[in-house]
């Protein structure tokens, strides 16, 4: 298990949602642009959480996804999605 930090910024996101095919954590917002739902991922743990910081979504999961997060950061072309590890 990693305790980790997802943020997904807005401002650079262009709605291209690449990573949506990486890391199904990732969803289309109302806004047209990619958002962070943990309640649409079917192995969601309720472990993690998530909150809005100027417009960003940061989300910190307890899990064994860091991978997927970071495919999907990887995947991004504008580096709308920064993965980081944290201590707990
Ligand atoms: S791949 Fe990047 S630019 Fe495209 S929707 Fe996801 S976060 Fe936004």
């Amino acid at each position: 298990m990693t305790t980790y930090e997802v943020t997904l910024k807005k401002e650079p996101c262009d709605g291209i949602f690449a990573c949506l095919t990486r890391d199904p954590r990732f969803v289309e917002d109302d806004d047209g642009l990619a958002t962070i739902d943990p309640a649409g991922d079917p192995v969601y743990d309720g472990d993690g959480e998530i909150r809005e910081e100027d417009g960003d979504v940061i989300a910190t999961f307890d899990d064994d996804r860091i991978d997927e997060a970071r495919q999907a950061a990887a995947a991004c072309p504008t580096n709308a999605i920064v993965v980081e590890e944290v201590e707990k």
